[in-house]
Protein backbone atom coordinates (compact mmCIF):
# COMPACT_ATOMS: atom_id res chain seq x y z
CA UNK A 1 0.00 0.00 0.00
CA UNK A 2 1.68 3.43 -1.02
CA UNK A 3 1.39 6.40 1.58
CA UNK A 4 -0.87 8.23 -1.03
CA UNK A 5 -3.80 5.98 0.18
CA UNK A 6 -3.44 7.81 3.45
CA UNK A 7 -3.65 11.11 1.76
CA UNK A 8 -6.26 13.05 2.17
CA UNK A 9 -5.82 16.43 0.56
CA UNK A 10 -7.99 17.58 -2.33
CA UNK A 11 -5.92 19.46 -4.92
CA UNK A 12 -4.54 18.18 -8.17
CA UNK A 13 -1.13 16.62 -6.73
CA UNK A 14 -3.18 14.78 -4.07
CA UNK A 15 -5.17 13.06 -6.30
CA UNK A 16 -2.47 12.29 -8.58
CA UNK A 17 -0.44 10.97 -6.02
CA UNK A 18 -3.10 8.64 -4.67
CA UNK A 19 -4.32 7.55 -7.96
CA UNK A 20 -0.27 6.17 -8.41
CA UNK A 21 -0.46 4.01 -5.11
CA UNK A 22 -3.65 2.56 -6.29
CA UNK A 23 -1.93 1.39 -9.90
CA UNK A 24 0.63 0.67 -7.98
CA UNK A 25 -1.51 -1.75 -5.43
CA UNK A 26 -4.08 -3.16 -8.26
CA UNK A 27 -1.43 -3.59 -11.13
CA UNK A 28 -4.17 -1.60 -13.49
CA UNK A 29 -2.98 2.17 -15.27
CA UNK A 30 -5.67 4.33 -14.66
CA UNK A 31 -4.77 6.20 -17.67
CA UNK A 32 -8.24 7.02 -18.76
CA UNK A 33 -9.61 7.93 -15.49
CA UNK A 34 -6.59 10.49 -14.57
CA UNK A 35 -6.99 11.90 -18.17
CA UNK A 36 -10.26 13.17 -17.50
CA UNK A 37 -10.23 17.00 -16.92
CA UNK A 38 -12.22 17.48 -13.72
CA UNK A 39 -10.16 19.90 -11.50
CA UNK A 40 -10.30 18.20 -8.00
CA UNK A 41 -11.02 21.73 -6.56
CA UNK A 42 -13.96 21.92 -8.08
CA UNK A 43 -15.28 18.66 -6.67
CA UNK A 44 -13.94 19.16 -3.61
CA UNK A 45 -17.06 18.84 -2.04
CA UNK A 46 -18.59 16.25 -4.36
CA UNK A 47 -16.43 13.24 -3.11
CA UNK A 48 -13.42 11.93 -1.14
CA UNK A 49 -10.75 9.67 -2.31
CA UNK A 50 -10.92 11.11 -5.66
CA UNK A 51 -8.87 9.22 -8.25
CA UNK A 52 -9.76 10.90 -11.53
CA UNK A 53 -12.93 11.08 -13.27
CA UNK A 54 -15.00 8.79 -15.52
CA UNK A 55 -16.72 10.47 -19.06
CA UNK A 56 -20.18 9.16 -19.98
CA UNK A 57 -21.19 10.59 -23.43
CA UNK A 58 -23.48 13.32 -23.25
CA UNK A 59 -25.88 14.28 -26.24
CA UNK A 60 -28.89 16.46 -26.25
CA UNK A 61 -32.87 15.66 -27.52
CA UNK A 62 -35.18 18.72 -28.41
CA UNK A 63 -36.48 20.79 -29.76
CA UNK A 64 -38.75 20.08 -26.99
CA UNK A 65 -41.78 22.38 -27.05
CA UNK A 66 -43.05 23.22 -23.21
CA UNK A 67 -46.04 24.78 -21.81
CA UNK A 68 -45.45 25.10 -18.01
CA UNK A 69 -45.69 27.57 -14.88
CA UNK A 70 -41.86 28.21 -15.19
CA UNK A 71 -40.64 26.36 -18.18
CA UNK A 72 -42.34 27.77 -21.26
CA UNK A 73 -40.59 27.54 -24.93
CA UNK A 74 -38.62 25.48 -26.80
CA UNK A 75 -35.55 23.29 -25.05
CA UNK A 76 -32.76 21.99 -26.41
CA UNK A 77 -32.09 18.66 -23.48
CA UNK A 78 -28.64 17.45 -22.34
CA UNK A 79 -29.00 13.78 -21.49
CA UNK A 80 -26.17 11.63 -20.35
CA UNK A 81 -26.23 7.99 -21.07
CA UNK A 82 -24.08 4.48 -21.96
CA UNK A 83 -27.67 2.64 -23.40
CA UNK A 84 -27.80 2.74 -27.49
CA UNK A 85 -31.33 3.93 -29.02
CA UNK A 86 -32.06 5.84 -26.11
CA UNK A 87 -31.62 9.48 -27.17
CA UNK A 88 -32.89 8.63 -30.86
CA UNK A 89 -36.30 7.36 -28.88
CA UNK A 90 -36.51 10.37 -26.84
CA UNK A 91 -35.61 12.79 -29.56
CA UNK A 92 -38.75 11.07 -31.35
CA UNK A 93 -41.29 11.45 -28.74
CA UNK A 94 -39.52 15.46 -28.55
CA UNK A 95 -39.95 15.86 -31.71
CA UNK A 96 -44.05 14.42 -31.72
CA UNK A 97 -44.70 16.51 -28.63
CA UNK A 98 -43.36 19.49 -30.39
CA UNK A 99 -45.42 18.86 -33.74
CA UNK A 100 -48.43 18.67 -31.54
CA UNK A 101 -47.81 22.06 -29.73
CA UNK A 102 -45.76 21.19 -26.73
CA UNK A 103 -46.54 19.72 -23.23
CA UNK A 104 -48.45 20.97 -20.51
CA UNK A 105 -45.92 20.23 -17.47
CA UNK A 106 -46.55 21.69 -13.97
CA UNK A 107 -45.03 21.31 -10.41
CA UNK A 108 -47.98 20.84 -8.04
CA UNK A 109 -46.56 19.92 -4.79
CA UNK A 110 -42.81 20.76 -3.71
CA UNK A 111 -41.27 19.46 -0.09
CA UNK A 112 -38.47 17.64 0.77
CA UNK A 113 -39.03 14.95 3.97
CA UNK A 114 -36.74 13.77 6.33
CA UNK A 115 -38.19 11.70 9.21
CA UNK A 116 -36.17 10.93 12.76
CA UNK A 117 -36.57 7.71 14.43
CA UNK A 118 -36.52 7.79 18.41
CA UNK A 119 -37.26 5.53 21.31
CA UNK A 120 -40.16 6.02 23.80
CA UNK A 121 -40.66 4.67 27.05
CA UNK A 122 -44.21 3.23 25.62
CA UNK A 123 -47.37 4.18 23.66
CA UNK A 124 -48.23 6.66 26.44
CA UNK A 125 -44.59 8.55 26.07
CA UNK A 126 -45.53 8.33 22.12
CA UNK A 127 -48.54 9.89 22.40
CA UNK A 128 -47.40 12.50 24.64
CA UNK A 129 -44.78 13.57 22.55
CA UNK A 130 -46.91 13.55 19.38
CA UNK A 131 -48.85 16.40 21.13
CA UNK A 132 -45.65 18.38 22.52
CA UNK A 133 -44.88 18.11 18.83
CA UNK A 134 -48.87 19.40 17.55
CA UNK A 135 -48.50 22.33 20.48
CA UNK A 136 -44.89 23.41 19.39
CA UNK A 137 -44.49 23.58 15.82
CA UNK A 138 -43.31 26.98 16.24
CA UNK A 139 -40.17 26.12 17.96
CA UNK A 140 -39.20 23.01 16.10
CA UNK A 141 -39.50 25.58 12.64
CA UNK A 142 -37.16 28.24 15.01
CA UNK A 143 -34.72 25.60 15.73
CA UNK A 144 -34.54 23.78 11.66
CA UNK A 145 -34.62 27.10 10.03
CA UNK A 146 -31.91 28.44 12.10
CA UNK A 147 -29.87 26.05 10.43
CA UNK A 148 -30.72 27.64 7.00
CA UNK A 149 -31.20 30.28 4.83
CA UNK A 150 -33.37 28.75 2.45
CA UNK A 151 -35.02 25.82 4.09
CA UNK A 152 -38.35 26.17 5.88
CA UNK A 153 -40.42 23.74 7.69
CA UNK A 154 -43.82 22.60 6.17
CA UNK A 155 -44.80 19.96 8.20
CA UNK A 156 -44.03 17.65 11.20
CA UNK A 157 -46.07 14.46 10.82
CA UNK A 158 -45.86 11.90 13.84
CA UNK A 159 -45.98 8.25 13.86
CA UNK A 160 -46.06 6.02 16.69
CA UNK A 161 -45.03 2.07 16.66
CA UNK A 162 -44.54 0.42 19.57
CA UNK A 163 -41.27 1.56 21.50
CA UNK A 164 -40.48 3.62 18.02
CA UNK A 165 -41.71 7.18 17.22
CA UNK A 166 -41.00 8.84 14.00
CA UNK A 167 -41.63 12.38 13.34
CA UNK A 168 -41.61 12.98 9.21
CA UNK A 169 -40.79 16.38 8.33
CA UNK A 170 -41.39 18.08 5.14
CA UNK A 171 -39.56 20.96 4.17
CA UNK A 172 -39.37 23.84 1.17
CA UNK A 173 -35.47 23.86 -0.18
CA UNK A 174 -35.43 26.91 -2.76
CA UNK A 175 -33.50 25.77 -5.41
CA UNK A 176 -31.55 23.06 -3.79
CA UNK A 177 -32.82 19.78 -3.66
CA UNK A 178 -32.68 19.86 -0.41
CA UNK A 179 -31.50 16.53 1.14
CA UNK A 180 -28.46 17.88 3.21
CA UNK A 181 -30.15 20.79 4.05
CA UNK A 182 -33.35 18.93 5.36
CA UNK A 183 -30.83 16.48 7.14
CA UNK A 184 -29.02 19.03 9.02
CA UNK A 185 -32.90 21.05 9.82
CA UNK A 186 -34.25 17.97 10.87
CA UNK A 187 -31.34 17.19 13.00
CA UNK A 188 -31.79 20.35 14.82
CA UNK A 189 -35.39 20.01 15.26
CA UNK A 190 -35.20 16.16 16.45
CA UNK A 191 -32.45 17.40 19.42
CA UNK A 192 -35.16 19.79 20.19
CA UNK A 193 -37.84 17.20 20.28
CA UNK A 194 -35.33 14.54 22.34
CA UNK A 195 -34.78 17.69 25.44
CA UNK A 196 -38.19 18.23 25.90
CA UNK A 197 -39.54 15.04 25.36
CA UNK A 198 -37.28 12.70 26.58
CA UNK A 199 -37.62 10.39 23.14
CA UNK A 200 -34.33 9.04 22.86
CA UNK A 201 -33.00 10.03 18.77
CA UNK A 202 -31.73 6.70 17.70
CA UNK A 203 -31.13 8.34 13.90
CA UNK A 204 -31.79 11.33 12.13
CA UNK A 205 -33.02 8.94 9.35
CA UNK A 206 -35.40 6.39 10.23
CA UNK A 207 -36.32 5.41 6.60
CA UNK A 208 -40.01 6.96 6.70
CA UNK A 209 -38.58 9.59 4.92
CA UNK A 210 -37.52 7.29 1.96
CA UNK A 211 -34.69 8.69 0.46
CA UNK A 212 -33.29 6.38 -2.53
CA UNK A 213 -35.59 3.38 -1.36
CA UNK A 214 -38.85 2.51 -3.17
CA UNK A 215 -41.64 3.51 -0.98
CA UNK A 216 -45.71 3.62 -1.59
CA UNK A 217 -45.51 6.41 1.15
CA UNK A 218 -43.29 8.83 -1.49
CA UNK A 219 -45.76 7.59 -4.22
CA UNK A 220 -48.52 8.91 -2.90
CA UNK A 221 -47.56 12.21 -1.24
CA UNK A 222 -44.90 12.73 -3.07
CA UNK A 223 -41.14 13.92 -2.52
CA UNK A 224 -39.35 16.45 -3.89
CA UNK A 225 -41.51 17.74 -6.34
CA UNK A 226 -44.54 16.36 -7.70
CA UNK A 227 -44.50 16.85 -11.65
CA UNK A 228 -47.63 16.09 -14.00
CA UNK A 229 -46.71 16.51 -18.07
CA UNK A 230 -49.62 15.59 -20.83
CA UNK A 231 -49.76 16.33 -24.26
CA UNK A 232 -52.64 15.35 -26.47
CA UNK A 233 -51.43 13.99 -30.12
CA UNK A 234 -53.36 14.35 -33.61
CA UNK A 235 -53.80 11.38 -34.78
CA UNK A 236 -52.33 12.14 -37.86
CA UNK A 237 -49.01 13.37 -36.49
CA UNK A 238 -48.80 10.28 -34.51
CA UNK A 239 -49.73 7.60 -37.27
CA UNK A 240 -46.90 9.94 -39.61
CA UNK A 241 -44.31 10.03 -36.94
CA UNK A 242 -44.95 7.36 -35.22
CA UNK A 243 -45.99 4.35 -37.65
CA UNK A 244 -48.76 3.95 -34.70
CA UNK A 245 -52.38 4.44 -33.94
CA UNK A 246 -53.61 6.47 -31.05
CA UNK A 247 -56.21 3.10 -30.18
CA UNK A 248 -52.45 0.76 -29.91
CA UNK A 249 -50.79 3.09 -27.83
CA UNK A 250 -53.39 3.07 -25.75
CA UNK A 251 -54.67 -0.44 -25.56
CA UNK A 252 -50.27 -1.30 -25.12
CA UNK A 253 -50.04 1.29 -22.12
CA UNK A 254 -53.32 -0.14 -20.59
CA UNK A 255 -52.24 -3.92 -20.74
CA UNK A 256 -48.09 -3.05 -20.24
CA UNK A 257 -48.47 -0.05 -17.39
CA UNK A 258 -52.09 -0.89 -15.86
CA UNK A 259 -52.14 -4.40 -15.89
CA UNK A 260 -48.96 -5.76 -16.13
CA UNK A 261 -47.74 -3.34 -13.59
CA UNK A 262 -50.68 -4.05 -11.50
CA UNK A 263 -49.73 -7.77 -11.50
CA UNK A 264 -46.17 -7.56 -10.79
CA UNK A 265 -47.61 -5.00 -7.78
CA UNK A 266 -45.06 -2.76 -9.31
CA UNK A 267 -44.42 0.98 -7.33
CA UNK A 268 -44.06 2.39 -11.23
CA UNK A 269 -46.45 1.88 -13.76
CA UNK A 270 -44.83 3.09 -16.75
CA UNK A 271 -42.89 2.51 -19.61
CA UNK A 272 -39.34 3.44 -18.49
CA UNK A 273 -38.98 6.39 -16.85
CA UNK A 274 -36.00 5.72 -14.93
CA UNK A 275 -34.39 5.61 -18.23
CA UNK A 276 -34.95 9.65 -19.13
CA UNK A 277 -34.11 10.46 -15.25
CA UNK A 278 -30.93 8.69 -15.06
CA UNK A 279 -29.69 10.58 -18.02
CA UNK A 280 -31.00 14.25 -17.41
CA UNK A 281 -29.64 13.55 -13.20
CA UNK A 282 -26.19 12.16 -14.80
CA UNK A 283 -26.25 14.90 -17.33
CA UNK A 284 -27.33 18.17 -15.20
CA UNK A 285 -25.82 16.82 -11.79
CA UNK A 286 -28.35 15.15 -9.81
CA UNK A 287 -27.99 12.17 -7.09
CA UNK A 288 -28.65 9.58 -9.55
CA UNK A 289 -29.88 7.43 -6.86
CA UNK A 290 -32.57 9.26 -6.35
CA UNK A 291 -33.87 8.13 -9.59
CA UNK A 292 -35.04 5.01 -7.37
CA UNK A 293 -37.66 7.54 -6.10
CA UNK A 294 -38.51 9.02 -9.83
CA UNK A 295 -38.86 6.00 -11.19
CA UNK A 296 -42.57 5.34 -9.10
CA UNK A 297 -44.00 7.61 -11.57
CA UNK A 298 -47.49 6.67 -13.58
CA UNK A 299 -47.94 7.18 -17.54
CA UNK A 300 -52.09 7.18 -18.56
CA UNK A 301 -53.23 7.11 -22.65
CA UNK A 302 -56.62 7.18 -23.96
CA UNK A 303 -58.12 7.69 -26.69
CA UNK A 304 -59.66 11.17 -26.80
CA UNK A 305 -61.74 12.18 -30.08
CA UNK A 306 -59.97 10.50 -32.57
CA UNK A 307 -56.47 11.73 -30.73
CA UNK A 308 -53.64 10.05 -28.50
CA UNK A 309 -53.83 11.57 -24.48
CA UNK A 310 -50.84 10.83 -22.75
CA UNK A 311 -50.03 11.90 -19.37
CA UNK A 312 -46.97 11.03 -16.64
CA UNK A 313 -47.12 11.82 -13.15
CA UNK A 314 -44.06 12.15 -11.79
CA UNK A 315 -44.53 12.47 -7.18
CA UNK A 316 -40.42 12.26 -6.37
CA UNK A 317 -38.59 14.78 -8.79
CA UNK A 318 -36.02 15.54 -5.97
CA UNK A 319 -34.15 17.93 -8.77
CA UNK A 320 -31.91 21.27 -7.71
CA UNK A 321 -30.26 24.25 -9.60
CA UNK A 322 -28.18 24.66 -6.59
CA UNK A 323 -26.00 22.73 -4.44
CA UNK A 324 -24.77 18.89 -5.33
CA UNK A 325 -23.43 18.30 -8.71
CA UNK A 326 -24.71 20.94 -9.97
CA UNK A 327 -21.11 22.83 -9.10
CA UNK A 328 -19.19 20.30 -10.88
CA UNK A 329 -18.86 22.41 -14.46
CA UNK A 330 -20.26 20.19 -17.24
CA UNK A 331 -22.79 19.85 -15.32
CA UNK A 332 -23.36 23.37 -14.85
CA UNK A 333 -22.93 23.77 -18.39
CA UNK A 334 -25.53 21.69 -18.95
CA UNK A 335 -28.14 23.07 -16.81
CA UNK A 336 -26.88 26.39 -18.88
CA UNK A 337 -27.81 24.69 -22.38
CA UNK A 338 -31.89 24.92 -20.90
CA UNK A 339 -31.63 27.78 -18.68
CA UNK A 340 -31.36 26.05 -15.34
CA UNK A 341 -28.43 26.96 -13.43
CA UNK A 342 -28.85 28.95 -10.26
CA UNK A 343 -31.45 30.74 -7.86
CA UNK A 344 -35.09 30.45 -9.08
CA UNK A 345 -34.65 27.71 -11.34
CA UNK A 346 -35.58 24.60 -9.62
CA UNK A 347 -39.12 24.46 -11.06
CA UNK A 348 -38.03 24.88 -14.07
CA UNK A 349 -36.41 21.81 -14.13
CA UNK A 350 -38.25 19.81 -12.70
CA UNK A 351 -41.54 20.74 -15.47
CA UNK A 352 -37.83 20.17 -18.09
CA UNK A 353 -38.13 16.63 -16.53
CA UNK A 354 -41.61 16.02 -16.52
CA UNK A 355 -41.75 16.98 -20.45
CA UNK A 356 -38.80 14.53 -21.48
CA UNK A 357 -39.99 11.78 -19.11
CA UNK A 358 -43.40 12.36 -20.81
CA UNK A 359 -41.54 12.52 -24.57
CA UNK A 360 -39.60 8.98 -23.47
CA UNK A 361 -43.09 7.37 -22.54
CA UNK A 362 -44.48 8.58 -25.44
CA UNK A 363 -41.82 7.08 -28.11
CA UNK A 364 -41.01 3.49 -26.28
CA UNK A 365 -45.07 3.03 -25.88
CA UNK A 366 -45.72 3.82 -29.83
CA UNK A 367 -42.78 1.63 -30.95
CA UNK A 368 -44.19 -1.11 -28.64
CA UNK A 369 -47.33 -0.67 -29.32
CA UNK A 370 -46.20 -0.96 -33.31
CA UNK A 371 -43.68 -3.48 -32.58
CA UNK A 372 -40.61 -1.89 -33.59
CA UNK A 373 -38.44 -1.51 -30.52
CA UNK A 374 -36.72 -5.11 -30.96
CA UNK A 375 -35.52 -3.57 -34.43
CA UNK A 376 -34.66 -0.06 -32.84
CA UNK A 377 -32.41 -1.97 -30.09
CA UNK A 378 -31.01 -4.31 -32.59
CA UNK A 379 -30.17 -1.29 -35.37
CA UNK A 380 -28.52 1.54 -32.80
CA UNK A 381 -27.58 0.01 -29.54
CA UNK A 382 -25.41 -3.45 -30.79
P1 LIG B 1 -26.19 21.42 -0.57
O1 LIG B 1 -25.18 21.80 -1.58
O2 LIG B 1 -25.71 20.64 0.62
O3 LIG B 1 -26.95 22.69 0.03
C1 LIG B 1 -27.44 23.71 -0.77
C2 LIG B 1 -26.68 24.98 -0.43
O4 LIG B 1 -27.05 26.02 -1.30
C3 LIG B 1 -26.98 25.44 0.99
O5 LIG B 1 -25.76 25.83 1.56
C4 LIG B 1 -27.90 26.65 0.78
O6 LIG B 1 -27.76 27.58 1.80
C5 LIG B 1 -27.34 27.18 -0.52
N1 LIG B 1 -28.25 27.99 -1.34
C6 LIG B 1 -27.87 29.12 -1.99
N2 LIG B 1 -28.88 29.61 -2.71
C7 LIG B 1 -29.94 28.79 -2.54
C8 LIG B 1 -31.26 28.76 -3.05
N3 LIG B 1 -31.72 29.70 -3.89
N4 LIG B 1 -32.08 27.76 -2.67
C9 LIG B 1 -31.64 26.81 -1.83
N5 LIG B 1 -30.38 26.78 -1.31
C10 LIG B 1 -29.54 27.75 -1.66
O7 LIG B 1 -27.35 20.70 -1.35
P2 LIG B 1 -28.67 19.97 -0.86
O8 LIG B 1 -29.61 20.22 -1.98
O9 LIG B 1 -29.10 20.33 0.53
O10 LIG B 1 -28.24 18.47 -0.83
C11 LIG B 1 -27.89 17.87 -2.06
C12 LIG B 1 -26.72 16.99 -1.80
O11 LIG B 1 -27.09 16.07 -0.79
C13 LIG B 1 -26.34 16.16 -3.01
O12 LIG B 1 -24.93 16.18 -3.16
C14 LIG B 1 -26.81 14.77 -2.64
O13 LIG B 1 -26.04 13.78 -3.27
C15 LIG B 1 -26.63 14.78 -1.15
N6 LIG B 1 -27.45 13.85 -0.37
C16 LIG B 1 -27.36 13.97 0.98
C17 LIG B 1 -28.12 13.16 1.78
C18 LIG B 1 -28.05 13.29 3.26
O14 LIG B 1 -28.65 12.51 3.97
N7 LIG B 1 -27.38 14.28 3.79
C19 LIG B 1 -28.98 12.21 1.21
C20 LIG B 1 -29.10 12.14 -0.16
C21 LIG B 1 -28.33 12.97 -0.93
P3 LIG B 1 -28.77 27.58 3.06
O15 LIG B 1 -28.90 26.17 3.57
O16 LIG B 1 -28.13 28.48 4.05
O17 LIG B 1 -30.08 28.08 2.59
Amino acid sequence: MGAGLKNRGKTREDVDERRKAIEESTGVELRNIGAVPLDPEAASKNIENMIGAVSVPVGFVGPLRITGDHASGEFLVPLATTEGALLASVNRGCSVITASGGANALVVKDSMTRAPVFRVRDLRHAVEASSWIENNIDRLREAAEATTRHGKLLRADPFAVGRSFFVRFSFATGDAMGMNMATIASEAAARLIEKETGAVLISVSGNLCVDKKPAAINSILGRGKIVLADVTVPRAVLEEKMHATPEAVAETCYRKCGIGSSLAVSLGSNAHAANMLAALYIATGQDPAQVVEGSMSTTTCEVVDGDLYISVRLPCVEVGTVGGGTRLPCQAEALSMIGCLGEGKASKLAEIVGAVVLAGELSTLSAQSAGHLGQAHSRLGR
